[in-house]
């Protein structure tokens, strides 16, 4: 029986069920045909007929799901998929359908796929046109509204919001192309359309972070329902990606739901990047630490002005000498109410902020001042480092600005030195980088042999100064193995003309191993802590 030709013409028959089964490449339906199971082999392409009659804007749900099929297919899971698809019927109009796959694994190792094609009622139909215009990109006012009335339509039922998002959505931008992370989105958009069932609605809040409304009975409900959705959207195409879900309940109906959207956003937020951990539930914990953001955030500025940044320096020894030989420039926020707040607490909040900038500007400045003050009352001015946040290479040209600081305060260049965090870039690359290498700053490469650093970062390096990182340092130095690797970095920077700084120094075995190596210049609590100005010129006035 040749029914391929078909196709068309039976879609548009009376019935509207129809069973289309794949086999040899060719695509066959067949009308209420559930007693003619074939068994017979599919090729890797033996869905190519579905494409053919599919509506071109179900294209790339189409394509995904089939890529999904096809993964099922080759773990050789027994299981059933289903999606709504635009189809065309004879008269050329599009017709929703439910289309269920069943990939079966038979004994004599012949695989057969079942396809079930079902006529969606207008009702249906109108439904998914609905959820899509839900993901519209500016409709998360619509989706509120939705959901309050889903809410207010179910008064004893419980309901979350679930917030989801892809992990480096840029990268795979960069790396497959951004066609490829629209296919993503699209294919995101489609799957979730049949994911979501009665009293079930999503959005798209922005680029790649959706957001799910979902009835519940037990907590566990929540748990299954992201389970379902992480299982049925990673993998697409094999490209690797991993969605971070937030999910928060929402306790009071009353409440404004945007209240339980941050929530799950800040949820979902906390988990960012984390290898470990892709689900999290919003808790007070969260609330308490935002809380004191919001603190930090609304203070900022006014505590720029009432300085109550203020610059302290941790001195930098010579280990063979025990000498002070410069100092690295570290803030603290020193608050009338809070007390001493500590970088860790609020540099990352400022880059992300942008504060940071204004931040770090006085905090140079401060360095400069007391080189000025060095110079002018006769006393041998020490180099001091700062710490230069990368978010500056964003927006201005830190080279002029450090230019400009200099000429105002009459200071050598020599004494003002540059810390740069090593990132996964090209650091080479960087033109912020190179227009401070060009107005003649020495720069130090911050945090070596942390995270992403490798040898390969130093070759070719504008940096003139490796800071190597604490962890790099103590996680080694206990084994044979580590110290190996330790003195062969450090004879490979000075091979290659770089001078080196030791950071986070804590022992006396430490600074003796570093010196043995050829490293000579020692930071860290075992010399001395960070201290306010006043206390570091006591200390260097005893030390010479
Ligand atoms: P960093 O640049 O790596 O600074 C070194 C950090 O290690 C400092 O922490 C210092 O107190 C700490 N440290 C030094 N020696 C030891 C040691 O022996 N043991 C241990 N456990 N820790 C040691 P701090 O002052 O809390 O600063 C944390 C980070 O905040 C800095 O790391 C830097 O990335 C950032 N930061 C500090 N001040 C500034 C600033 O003015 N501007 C910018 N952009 N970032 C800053
Ligand atoms: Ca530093
Ligand atoms: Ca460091």
């Amino acid at each position: 029986m040749d029914i391929s030709n078909n196709i068309l013409e039976i879609l548009s028959s009376d019935s509207n069920k129809y069973m289309m089964l794949c086999s040899g490449g060719e695509t066959h339906i067949i009308s209420d045909g559930c007693s003619m199971l074939c068994k017979e082999e599919i090729s890797r392409n033996g869905l190519t007929g579905l494409h053919e009659i599919v509506n071109s804007k179900d294209e790339f749900l189409c394509k995904g799901f089939l890529e999904k099929l096809r993964t099922t297919a080759e773990n050789g899971v027994n299981n059933t998929l289903e999606c709504s698809l635009r189809l065309k019927t004879i008269n050329g109009d599009y017709e929703y359908f439910q289309v269920k796959c069943t990939f079966c694994r038979n004994i004599n190792e012949s695989d057969t796929m079942l396809v079930e094609i079902t006529l969606l009622s207008p009702e249906e139909a109108y439904r998914i046109e609905l959820a899509k215009v839900f993901t519209n990109d500016r409709s998360p006012m619509q989706f509120n509204k939705q959901a309050n009335k889903i809410m207010e339509k179910s008064p004893d039922k419980d309901f979350a919001l679930i917030q989801f998002d892809v992990s480096k959505f840029k990268v795979i931008n960069e790396q497959y192309g951004e066609s490829a992370g629209d296919e993503i989105l699209e294919y995101f958009t489609g799957m979730m359309n049949m994911i979501c069932g009665e009293n079930q609605i999503f959005t798209r809040l922005s680029a790649d972070v959706f957001m799910v409304l979902t009835p519940y009975e037990a907590e566990k409900d929540v748990q299954d329902m992201i389970d379902r959705i992480n299982s049925s959207l990673t993998g697409y195409k094999n490209i690797p990606y991993t969605l971070y879900f937030g999910a928060s309940y929402i306790i009071d109906k009353n409440k404004p739901l945007r209240k339980y959207g941050d929530e799950a956003a800040m949820a979902r937020q906390s988990i960012k990047g984390d290898a470990l951990k892709h689900v999290c539930f919003y808790n007070d914990e969260m609330k308490n630490r935002k809380k004191k953001q919001k603190y930090l955030e609304d203070h900022m500025e006014e505590a720029l002005n009432n300085h109550e940044f203020v610059m302290f320096l941790q001195p930098k020894y010579s280990i063979s000498l025990n000498k002070i030989v410069g100092a690295e420039a570290l803030v603290r926020w020193i608050n009338p109410e809070k007390g001493v707040i500590s970088p860790g607490e609020f540099i990352p909040l400022f880059e992300e902020n942008g504060f940071v900038i204004k931040m770090d500007h006085f905090i140079w400045e401060e360095a400069c001042k007391l080189i000025k003050y060095w110079q002018d009352s006769g006393i041998q001015p020490l180099p001091i480092s700062v710490n230069m946040s990368r978010k500056h290479f964003d927006s201005e040209n830190s080279a002029e600005f450090l230019d400009e600081l200099i000429k105002k305060y009459g200071i050598e260049k020599r004494y003002l030195e540059i810390e740069i965090t090593e990132t996964i870039d090209d650091i080479n690359k960087e033109k912020g980088i190179d227009m401070l290498k060009r107005s003649g700053y020495t720069l130090l490469m911050d945090d070596f042999g942390s995270g992403y650093s490798s040898l390969n970062t130093l070759k070719n390096t504008q940096f003139d100064v490796v800071k190597i990182d604490r962890f790099f340092l103590q996680d080694l130095i206990d084994s044979e193995r580590g110290q190996k690797i330790v003195e062969h970095t450090i004879h490979m920077a000075k091979d290659i003309g770089l001078a080196l700084v030791a950071e986070g120094v804590e022992t006396e075995a430490q600074a003796q191993f570093l010196e043995q190596c050829g490293c000579d210049v020692a930071q860290g609590f075992f010399y001395a802590r960070p201290m306010d100005v006043d206390t570091f010129q006591e200390l260097r006035d005893k030390n010479i």
